[in-house]
């Protein structure tokens, strides 16, 4: 059997330094915003490389803290993908916001930015690109409009905790950069838990604020906010792991190395593309197949996991799609006919990654 994702094995150096931190948590008692969150923030943010850090509940919570904090809400549009987790354009409409979709790149599946401009109106406020798979949107673009039509960026980093744009990391080159820490996501905690990352100061003293019930000082509450905190079991896990993602997503990409070498050429195949000037982190091993329910058939048969991100466009999902009658965006519809996401992971053998490139090369031709 081989998995998508491996949560159960965890180094053992990680396991001892967690179950020390845990222990110390239950022994002072204090649960929430204690010192493992303000411990953790401050390490996010140097490793990010971003003035301030402000964690939350969950990777939705951070896209609709930062929209609340830059002063998206109703009557505003933002422009944004089809091609995501729904949770994207959910935390849109959550902050009473209208998703604008605009097609993606058929390369990178992240929006593309060609697009962009035909979609601004007088109403835009602002841009949020979901980089993909662990690949950052074309950033220099996105920016180089947004400045041009005074938008925000708020960038949806939930999959590309790490990955790099140039020199910068993704959750930097916006005004707001929004993680999660869902548990199979490339920073994963031991539940739910999320972040903003962002350079203004006023944009993170807001965002404390609405994480804590738009309280100010205790018991004044300023405006409705949400009870939206990472609490400190988590932070522990977090504070741990951190310090291991660079080497975590350096042995994700050894893997996607492995599959782009051994299904190159194949026919009807299409790996995955990766930016010169980015540093992709393979959130997700995403191929294009023409015959994607002979190879799912294959991988099942041969016991490797495999799954379809995503099925179905967010603007044809059942919760929004009377609000998007007419819109077609042909490309992210034929990508969600033919995507698939091989299993990656930090630990995922050599051996493993022959097996699952042979099963998919043997349904090709078979
Ligand atoms: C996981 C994810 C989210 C939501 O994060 P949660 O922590 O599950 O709320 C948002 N956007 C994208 C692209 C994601 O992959």
């Amino acid at each position: 059997m081989i998995p998508m994702v491996d949560l159960t094995t965890l180094r053992p150096e990680l396991r001892a330094e967690i179950d020390v931190g845990i222990k110390d948590v239950l022994d002072n008692g204090q649960f929430v915003l204690g010192p493992n969150v303000g411990a953790f923030e401050e390490e996010a943010a140097a490793y990010l490389g971003c003035s301030h850090a402000v964690s939350c509940a969950s990777g939705t919570d951070a896209l609709l803290l930062a929209m609340r904090a830059v002063g998206i809400g109703p009557g505003d549009e933002v422009i944004t993908t089809a091609f995501s987790f729904f949770a994207t354009a959910e935390a849109i409409c959550l902050a009473g916001a209208v998703p604008v979709f605009v097609d993606i790149d058929a390369r990178t599946f992240n929006l593309d930015p060609c697009l962009v401009e035909a979609a601004i109106t007088p109403r835009t406020r602002a841009i949020l690109p979901a980089h993909l798979f662990g690949q950052v949107a074309d950033m220099s673009v996105l920016n180089e409009i947004a400045e041009r039509h005074e938008l925000l960026v708020i960038e949806d980093c939930a999959q590309a905790f790490g990955a790099r744009h140039g020199k910068r990391k993704a959750g930097t080159l916006g005004q707001a950069g929004c993680f999660s820490f869902f548990p199979s996501k490339n920073l994963g905690a031991f539940g739910d838990g999320g972040l903003v990352g962002t350079s203004s100061e006023a944009i993170a003293r807001e965002l404390k604020v609405l994480r804590n019930h738009g309280s100010v000082q205790r018991y004044q509450h300023r405006v409705l906010g949400y009870n939206s905190r990472l609490d400190e079991l988590q932070a522990v896990v977090l504070r741990a792991k951190l310090r291991y993602i660079e080497e975590d997503n350096a042995a994700r990409r050894r893997v996607a190395c492995g599959y782009d070498e051994l299904l190159a050429g194949l026919d009807g195949v299409t790996t995955p593309y990766r930016e010169m000037d980015g540093y992709h982190v393979y959130h997700q091993y995403t191929i294009l197949a023409e015959r994607r329910d002979r190879i799912m058939a294959a991988l099942e048969g041969a016991g490797i996991a495999c799954a379809v991100h995503y099925p179905v466009p967010i603007h044809r999902q059942e919760a929004l799609r009377h609000r998007y009658p007419g819109l077609q965006l042909p490309v992210a519809e034929r990508i969600a006919g033919q995507c698939l996401s091989l299993p990656i992971y930090p630990g995922l053998n050599d051996e493993q990654i022959q097996q699952v490139a042979a099963a998919v090369r043997g349904a090709i031709s078979a």
